[in-house]
Formats: structure tokens, C-alpha cells, sequence
């Protein structure tokens, strides 16, 4: 469920009509919605309410605005982080260390010195060289690191294989049949206290059954590792769950069905659980809001041209992903069309003969479910500005990220002495 909705033939996100702030910003830009945040939040932590204390750390890497992190922190979230960007962002949007875990196959010495700094609750290990890594730091800062390993279950998630990372060939995780070893590796490194495991199998997934044959896999493994002594406090099941694109296409399992299978599962571990959603959170609380430039007659069909662009929002070309597509203000028709950014690549394309409502140069447009993986994709290819953000709550808006002029792409670039 989200907040975007129309109210009298005019597509609003809560109290503010979309064109409003497509006048007073200019487009494309992305609309984030408070309530929908709160409300998915919520439903998560419903969710899994049954389970003592679990801790809730969302993907920064699918939304690092400071203005959604900072809501996302006043409702009790801690962060999932892979890089020094996303845990300084974290901090200073005011998530406690405390609540922050570090994932990711290649954190550096001095992102971990960063971590350690700052008491992160947990780092997620990947292999026994960073394990080795980690250890000789915590020791020379006369600290000492909590950490989990994150185990590749080698389980196929079923989803984009770009999005798919628990499968034995991708590059994530510690090999399941390596994991005793290398916690027994782990126990013996000074400045490390092994205290949990963690899994994330993959994003967008539509069905439950790879995430809950991982989860089972997990439990059978903490099983074996507490046989062989080591004292198991924390379990992260990492993120992943889907959420509905297209909307003609059944919706993938709610969170509350999702909490079911993962209480079934877990309810003997003795562990605090650990959660990394990332889109579930924030995808439907963000669209896209872009302006038709014109309507081009091709050879075999019509072509929308908006002014937002694969730079923009990168999922369609990246991923071969669908976002649903809606007029602002819907002119009652329908047609078939292929929407296309200015971008001088045929992969700039957002939608291929998509029935969608009829547009004419000048109207708006909103990219639905973009919430999340889109303005944290942006980039200025093309030498296009970054896209501003925009955060709405009830009736009142505010610019959280803004759109930078096209300056700062022309200074920032340095002419040496020796070229002129
Ligand atoms: C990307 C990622 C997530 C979040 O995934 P979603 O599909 O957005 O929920 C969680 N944990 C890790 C380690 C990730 O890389």
C-alpha cells in the first residue's frame, strides 16, 4: 500500500498534488511519502513481533537520503551498511552505532578502523582473510570486533540474476561447507568475539520457499557450530523480500506471511534476530515524477520521450525491471507507446509498448515504486544533473536533496597546465 493516489482526477502523494512539486522543482525528481515509510515499517515490525527485541537494520544502499534515514531512525531502524559513505551517512542521520551492521565482500582497513570507532553492533564477515584482517586492526586499537560470518547457503533464489547472490558461484558469503572451519579459524583470532551468523540470498524475491529452505539450512548450521562450541547469540537473515512492480502481476508474500515462516523457523534458535530490508521499506514509498518532452511517431510505434533518463533511475536497463507508469493528470485514454529518456542509448528505455494512459509534450508522468536502488543509482551520464528528492508528510513538502547545477559537473573537472 502506498500514498500515491488520485484525488480529483489529479494523482497526489498524501495532501500535495504531484504537479505542485513538479512546478516549484522541476523535473524529473524523485517524491518520497513519510506515511508510507511509517506504514511499512510498521507492517514489518508487526511482522515479527512475536520475536524478543529483533533488530530491524534497513539497506542503506537502497535509500541513503538523510531525510529518510532520519525518519526510518526516529521509528527505532538500525542500518545495514557496505561502504564508509553509507555508515558516516547512517551515524549522521542519526541511527546508533549501536544498531548498525557492516556487510559487504570488500571493506577495507580503514572502513573497519571507521566501525570499530564507532561500535558498530555487528560486522558481517565474508571470508577468513578479512576475518584475519579485522582481528590484527580490532587488536591494534585495543578493541575487539563482534562479528557473524555471512554463510552463501548455495540456494537459488529464484529472482534477476543480477539480484542473486546466495548461489555457491557469486562472490558472497563463506562456501556453507566451509563454515565450520572457518568459525573455528575465527574463534581463535584475537580481537574478534564470534557471536552470530547471517545469510541474504538475494532481492526482489517473489517466493518464500528459497528464503525459508536458506533460513532452515541456518538453523541446522547454528546447530553444528554450538556442538563445536561456539557461543551463537545472533542470527541475521539478511533482506530480499519483493515488492509489487507491475501491478497486473500477483503481489509477493506480505511481511506478515513472511514473519510466519521465519517464526516457524527460528522460534527454538535462542538468538537475537537480525533483519536487512532494504526495498520492502522504501520501494513504494518513492515515484519518480518526469515530464513528457514529446511524443515522436517511429517507424512501428509511438515513442514517449520524458525528461528523466536511465541516469535517473537505472532498474529498467539494468535489470530488464518494470515500474508501473501513470499520468498525473490521466486524459481518460488509453494507448500502446514505448517510453524513452533523451540518453543516447536504445537502453534507455523504460517501457516497450506499454498500454499506458494517453500523453501529450508537457504533461506528467510518475515512475512508480521507485523508492528504492533509484536516486541512490543516479548518476550524470550524459552530463545530466543528478535528480533532486523530495520528502512530503500530510500536506507539507520540503526539497531533501537538491538537484546540483550543471556547475558543479563543469568545475569539478581540472584542466592541467600542461593541456591548455
Ligand atoms: C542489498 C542488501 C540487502 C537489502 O536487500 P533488499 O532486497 O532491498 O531487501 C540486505 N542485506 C544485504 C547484505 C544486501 O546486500
Amino acid at each position: 500500500m502506498n500514498h500515491f493516489e488520485y484525488k480529483n482526477g489529479v494523482m497526489h502523494v498524501e495532501q500535495v498534488p504531484m504537479g505542485t512539486i513538479a512546478q516549484a522543482v522541476g523535473t524529473p525528481v524523485y517524491v518520497y511519502s513519510t506515511a508510507t515509510l511509517e506504514r511499512h515499517v510498521r507492517v514489518f515490525q508487526e511482522a515479527l513481533a512475536p520475536l524478543p527485541d529483533p533488530l530491524v537494520a534497513f539497506a542503506v544502499k537502497a535509500n541513503p537520503n538523510a531525510a529518510v534515514l532520519a525518519t526510518l531512525a526516529r521509528l527505532g531502524l538500525g542500518a545495514d551498511v557496505v561502504s564508509a559513505g553509507e555508515l558516516r551517512r547512517a551515524v549522521a542521520a542519526g541511527i546508533e552505532p549501536g544498531k548498525i551492521v557492516f556487510s559487504g565482500v570488500g571493506k577495507t582497513a580503514d572502513e573497519m578502523r571507521l566501525a570499530l570507532d564507532l561500535g558498530i553492533f555487528q560486522f558481517n564477515l565474508e571470508s577468513e582473510q578479512e576475518a584475519e584482517m579485522l582481528s590484527e586492526i580490532a587488536l591494534s586499537m585495543n578493541k575487539v570486533a563482534p562479528v557473524a560470518y555471512r554463510i552463501n547457503p548455495d540456494v537459488d533464489a529464484g529472482t534477476h540474476e543480477k539480484i542473486s547472490t546466495g548461489k555457491s558461484e557469486n562472490k558472497f558469503g563463506i562456501p556453507y561447507e566451509r563454515a565450520i572451519a572457518s568459525y573455528d579459524r575465527a574463534a581463535q583470532l584475537a580481537g574478534l568475539d564470534v557471536q552470530g551468523v547471517a545469510i541474504h540470498i538475494g532481492s526482489q524475491l517473489t517466493d518464500l520457499t528459497p528464503l525459508a529452505l536458506a533460513f532452515e539450512k541456518l538453523g541446522v548450521l547454528i546447530e553444528d557450530l554450538r556442538d563445536e562450541g561456539h557461543d551463537i547469540r545472533t542470527a541475521d537473515l539478511g533482506g530480499g523480500l519483493g515488492v509489487p512492480y507491475d501491478s497486473s502481476l500477483p503481489v509477493p508474500p506480505l511481511p506478515a506471511i513472511y514473519g510466519e515462516m521465519v517464526k516457524r523457523i527460528v522460534q527454538d534458535w535462542n538468538v537475537r534476530m537480525v533483519f536487512e530490508p532494504g526495498r520492502v521499506i522504501v520501494g513504494n514509498a518513492g515515484a519518480l515524477l518526469t515530464e513528457v518532452i514529446r511524443v515522436k511517431q517511429g517507424a512501428t510505434q509511438p515513442f514517449v520521450i520524458v525528461d528523466a533518463a536511465m541516469n535517473d533511475l537505472l532498474r529498467p536497463s539494468l535489470y530488464d525491471a518494470w515500474h508501473d507508469i501513470r499520468a498525473i493528470k490521466p486524459r481518460g485514454k488509453q494507448t500502446s507507446a514505448t517510453v524513452v529518456g533523451p540518453v543516447c542509448e536504445s537502453g534507455d528505455t523504460f517501457a516497450k509498448n506499454r498500454e499506458m494512459d494517453v500523453v501529450q509534450a508537457g504533461d506528467l508522468l510518475a515512475f512508480m515504486t521507485a523508492g528504492a536502488y533509484g536516486a541512490t543509482m543516479a548518476n550524470t551520464y550524459n552530463s545530466r544533473a543528478l535528480t533532486p528528492e523530495v520528502l512530503v508528510s500530510g500536506d507539507k513538502w520540503a526539497v531533501v536533496r537538491q538537484r546540483p547545477p550543471i556547475e558543479t559537473l563543469i568545475e569539478g573537472d581540472i584542466i592541467p597546465d600542461w593541456v591548455r
